[in-house]
């Protein structure tokens, strides 16, 4: 039997478990996934934990829960690759040989990596919302607080779904409003880019909606340490910013198998062709979601257009056929407003997000790059279409993996 074998059952993984089984012969072929926990968490949710509208048991599932019957799932962590012998080695000491290996690994933050940061009462007045740990304990300190300084600060880029930052401020304005304190609340949104998001044409209308809901946007910080003893966040250049409440995305970095392994660049991103999904070092790996070095959004909605890219090369490299060139970079981004309203961004590695219609021209629903209700409720909607849809593999209507230049102003 030839063998697939898929590291990590997070959104990329799990789809292209479900992808695959319905492609590859069977009778040929077995499928294996390894992940180290039973919970699947939907990362999206944990932006609504802190003010108070998704509650944990809203966001979890179990893993296996979306991972094939024929394909074998093993739960431990991956300690090492050694791709010069095709095989993988697992914590509980079983090797793993593999055809094909599918690295699906992630991003997770590394607070350790911001000096002070971990020593600056976290977990009381520093936290995080991209962990289940750090949006629920965000949640229980905000509940009953009655104002001060709030500080989002962005370590550095890149960051995995590089909106949520902004959301989490939009939203901050809109739940200490709700609360009756927003006058007692001051909310400084501090990071190393020199405006609100990446790309200039949507940064300079997020920049606008920050300074009307009253928010300091700080730009190019670049943070040096925390100083929790004065509750201050300090950059190289000697600025400072205090804060009450610091609400950290701290430096995002690839497993440390990639850097066990050798196999990733400063970051532990795997170094990863850009078009086609395949590892630059290793003809027989492939890599996609928040693993690869690729200059895409590290978001769900990329790793699923990448899947259905990945899926059509992988049985072009079994078929010896020249694989295609089709990812190009492709993202599609809700942008959650506050007041029951959102934004939605459709860019790719060329085009930046602008203004339109979505996913149809003309009669949208969606409006591009403008506030709508509509995008709000798409936004809701996307939790209902990660478990059922987008996790099983199964094509999103209307919604291409290459982005359609239909209904855009380009
Ligand atoms: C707060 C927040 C909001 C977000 N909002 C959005 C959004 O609105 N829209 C959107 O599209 N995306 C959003 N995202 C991003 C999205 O969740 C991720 O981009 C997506 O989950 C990436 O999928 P992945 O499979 O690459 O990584 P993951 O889903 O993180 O999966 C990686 C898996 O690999 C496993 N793993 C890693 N190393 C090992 C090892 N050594 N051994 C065994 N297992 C291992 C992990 O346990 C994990 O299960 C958001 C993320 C956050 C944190």
């Amino acid at each position: 039997m030839k063998k697939i074998l898929i590291l990590g059952a997070g959104t990329a993984g799990t789809m292209m478990a479900n992808r695959l089984v319905c492609k590859l012969d069977l009778k040929e072929w077995t499928i294996t996934v390894v992940d180290q926990h039973e919970k699947h968490y939907y990362q999206p949710g944990f932006l609504f934990i802190p003010f108070e509208m998704y509650s944990e048991q809203d966001v979890t599932r179990t893993k296996q829960e979306f991972i094939p019957r024929k394909v074998e799932y093993i739960q431990t962590v991956v300690e090492l690759i050694e791709p010069q012998h095709n095989r993988v080695k697992l914590q509980n000491g079983t090797i793993l040989e593999y055809t094909i290996l599918i690295i699906a690994t992630g991003t997770r933050i590394v607070p350790d990596e911001v000096s002070g940061l971990m020593d600056s009462g976290w977990g009381e007045n520093a936290f995080d919302f991209y962990t289940i740990e750090g949006s629920v304990a965000l949640a229980n300190r905000l509940k009953d607080w009655k104002g001060g300084k709030l500080v989002v600060s962005i370590a550095e880029m890149p960051i995995k779904c590089p909106v949520a930052p902004l959301e989490f401020t939009f939203l901050a304005d809109w739940y200490f409003t709700k609360k009756g304190i927003r006058d007692d609340v001051e909310i400084q949104y501090v990071t190393p880019l020199s405006g609100a998001f990446t790309k200039p044409r949507a940064s300079s209308v997020l920049n606008h909606l920050l300074e009307n809901k009253g928010v300091n946007l700080v730009p190019d910080f670049n943070i040096m340490n925390v100083d929790g003893t004065a509750k201050k966040i300090v950059s190289y250049d000697e600025k400072s910013v205090d804060y009450d409440i610091l609400v950290s995305i701290p430096t995002n970095m690839g497993d440390d198998l990639i850097e066990r392994s050798e196999m990733g660049d400063e970051l532990n991103f795997v170094p990863t062709h850009k078009h086609t999904l395949q590892s630059k070092a290793h003809e027989n790996i492939f890599v996609l979601g928040d693993a690869t070095d690729l200059p895409s959004s590290k978001a769900g909605s990329v790793a699923h257009f990448q899947a259905e890219i990945l899926t059509q090369n992988i049985l072009y490299f079994i078929q010896n056929k020249p694989l295609k060139e089709n990812f190009d970079g492709h993202a599609n981004c809700f942008i959650e407003s506050g007041f029951g309203k959102g934004f939605l961004i459709d860019f790719n590695y060329d085009i930046e997000p602008v203004e339109g219609k979505f996913p149809l021209p003309i009669i949208g629903p969606m409006a591009l790059l403008k506030e709508s209700r509509m995008n709000h409720l798409g936004k809701l909607a996307f939790k209902w279409i990660y478990w059922n849809v987008l996790l099983r593999g199964l094509p999103i209507p209307l919604i291409s993996a290459k982005m359609c230049k239909l209904g855009k102003k380009l």
